[in-house]
């Protein structure tokens, strides 16, 4: 029972947001009533573990429970009510209007109310989640129902409908079980926080895996006798399914404060402060259904992550306990996904992203060791670099295997900061060779986009259309062999200083090698010798040989 001089602080949501908001709330304000309001069976579960319980890699369901209702009960002396749904908010009278499990409805009092109710699975109308066998994969329940197929069905042929982060890590698990999967996605390319040629690798990844992509098709009905799915239909023909799991996004879960008139932003979130203050100043709001502000975008956007949702429910714990903290900062959307051994990561604005923003930028790529190359291990990673023509960074994106998302964290604390290339170009990283190089690949990737701000030399896209340039490709006549480019003139990397009077100065040039680290050594030598318009394929062939490109000197 509240005393009066007691702060009644109301959470409703227990998961990432509410939890951090609720335990914060505690440790800033020791007298304050909290309760927090959850409508699952649980509070503080996983989400993020879901899929890796599905595979077998999260043996114990248990182990996805981060805390249960009696550890916040007694070290924290928070009231948990589970099967408790908020309905309304009578900001009037300053009350939560709940229903339980067993139908019977209530009124909570509050003095500072905090939201915190997640995002809900977008689900296409072609989608029946009535049907036993088809499901989301957003919570413990729908973790259950996919488990019981699992478990129950001999060899059960499995089906994830898109391509985002939870559909891939779904697919990549259920091939990690050894079941059959297909995986479809309406795009031509998966994960969107990726560029087009980035993302490849994460399907190659699949395929290798034993998943069945399937890109550029389109769902259009699930055939199904009684409860069961029995098959899903797309443009491309129909596939057998004995499990169907539907991960095409999501949106941000805001009826409850639309209905008590609260602000919504134009991204269609709650619209907050930098103190996660909504447009009632007793209520706060955070983690998937607000907007966040975009560091990169310099506006509001959804970001439905993990990260944000706990850092925001900090600050709306400590501000509803009456304390005082710095405001959240500015987001970038940073996140990283494993896809049995390739990783994949990035942060801020893709160049995608940049095209449909109308932001002038640039972007070069670099491929070097994870570690130093002669320690044992060393794993290739491809680094993407985005910034403006003044150099500020505006994204990075990362694939490979190890340590490819210490380099998304360091460009994600640079761009965070303001940083430019020049920055990233000269920080002061640790090194071993068991960890990174003393160039490491995040100073490589600066030095190159240095050298393209001072033109020393120019570089090109790695999608060019090469079809108007004198193309010389340095590379050895083995690796030729492997990835032709044809109509190029061959001349190895060591013999241009001495061969280069079978080139034509005056040509519009450019030079190729397979990651542009030996194409820059060309181009520069080429630059220095007289040449008058001479620039470096950026990512080399090993980027473009991830690209679409279209003209006659493609690879073949
Ligand atoms: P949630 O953590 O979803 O919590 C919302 C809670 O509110 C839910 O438990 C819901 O039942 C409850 N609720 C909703 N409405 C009401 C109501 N009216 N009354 C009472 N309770 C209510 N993010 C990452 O950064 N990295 C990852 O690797 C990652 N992997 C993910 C994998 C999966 C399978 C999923 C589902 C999500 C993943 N995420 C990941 C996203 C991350 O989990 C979310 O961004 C984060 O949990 C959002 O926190 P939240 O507090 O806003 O919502």
């Amino acid at each position: 029972m509240a005393t009066s001089e007691q702060l009644r602080i109301v959470i409703v949501g227990g998961v990432a947001g509410g939890a951090s908001a609720a335990t914060r709330a505690r440790r800033v304000n020791a007298n304050a009533k909290i309760t927090l309001i959850e409508r699952g069976p649980s509070v503080s579960f996983a989400n993020c573990g879901l899929p890796y319980h599905v595979g077998g890699e999260i043996a114990s369901r248990d182990s996805l429970i981060v805390a249960t209702p009696k550890l916040f009960r007694e070290r924290f002396g928070i009231d948990v009510q589970t099967g408790t749904e908020a309905i309304k908010i009578n900001r009037d009278n300053k009350t939560v209007v709940v229903r339980r499990t067993d139908g019977s409805i209530e009124s909570i009092p509050y003095d500072r109310l905090i939201l915190s109710p997640g995002a809900e699975p977008f689900i296409p109308p072609f989608v029946d989640t009535s049907l036993r066998n088809v499901s989301t994969m957003w919570s413990l329940g729908d973790l259950d129902s996919v488990m019981k197929i699992v478990d129950s069905v001999t060899s059960p042929r499995c089906v994830v409908i898109g391509g985002g982060f939870v559909g891939l890590e779904v697919a990549e698990q259920l091939a990690h079980r050894g079941l059959e999967c297909t995986l479809i996605q309406k795009a031509p390319q998966v994960l969107q926080t990726l560029d087009a040629e980035m993302a490849k690798p994460l399907v190659e990844a699949l395929e290798q895996g034993g998943v069945n992509v399937k890109l550029n098709t389109s769902c259009q009905r699930i055939t199904a006798e009684g409860d069961l799915a029995r098959a899903i239909e797309t443009d491309q023909g129909t596939i057998p399914a004995d499990l169907i799991i539907s991960a095409v996004g999501v949106r941000p879960r805001i009826k409850l404060a639309q209905e008590a008139g609260l602000a919504i932003g134009d991204r269609g979130g709650v619209k907050v402060d930098s103190f996660m203050r909504t447009s009632d100043s007793n209520i706060f709001a955070v983690g998937d259904c607000v907007e966040y502000q975009h560091r990169v975008l310099g506006r509001p956007a959804l970001v439905p992550l993990a990260g944000p949702a706990n850092r925001a429910g900090r600050i709306a714990g400590t501000m509803a306990a009456g304390g005082t903290c710095e405001p959240m900062r500015d987001v970038l959307g940073t996140s990283v996904i494993r896809i049995f051994n390739t990783t994949a990561a990035s942060t801020g604005l893709t160049q995608a992203m940049c095209r449909r923003e109308n932001l002038v930028h640039r972007a070069i790529y670099i491929q070097a060791a994870h570690h130093a190359s002669y320690f044992p291990g060393a794993e290739s990673l491809t680094l993407k670099l985005i910034y403006t023509p003044e150099g500020k960074i505006l994204g990075g994106q990362c694939v490979g295997g190890d340590g490819v998302d210490k380099r998304i964290d360091v460009i994600a604390t640079a761009i965070s900061l303001g940083g430019t290339v020049h920055d990233l170009a000269g920080l002061d990283l640790a090194y071993a060779p068991p960890y990174g190089s003393a160039k490491d690949p995040v100073h490589m990737a600066a030095f190159v986009a240095c050298n393209d701000l001072a033109g020393a030399p120019k570089i090109v896209a790695p999608d060019i259309d090469l079809s108007d340039f004198q193309v010389v490709d340095v590379r050895s006549p083995k690796e030729l062999q492997a990835l032709p480019l044809p109509g190029a003139i061959h001349l190895p990397v060591d013999s241009i200083i001495h061969d280069h009077s079978q080139l034509d100065p005056h040509r519009p040039t450019v030079t190729v090698c397979h990651s542009g680290k030996r194409g820059h050594v060309a181009a520069s030598i080429l630059q220095s010798l007289g040449f008058a318009d001479v620039a470096n394929l950026t990512g080399g062939m090993a980027v473009r040989s991830q690209c679409e490109v279209a003209d006659k000197q493609a690879v073949s």
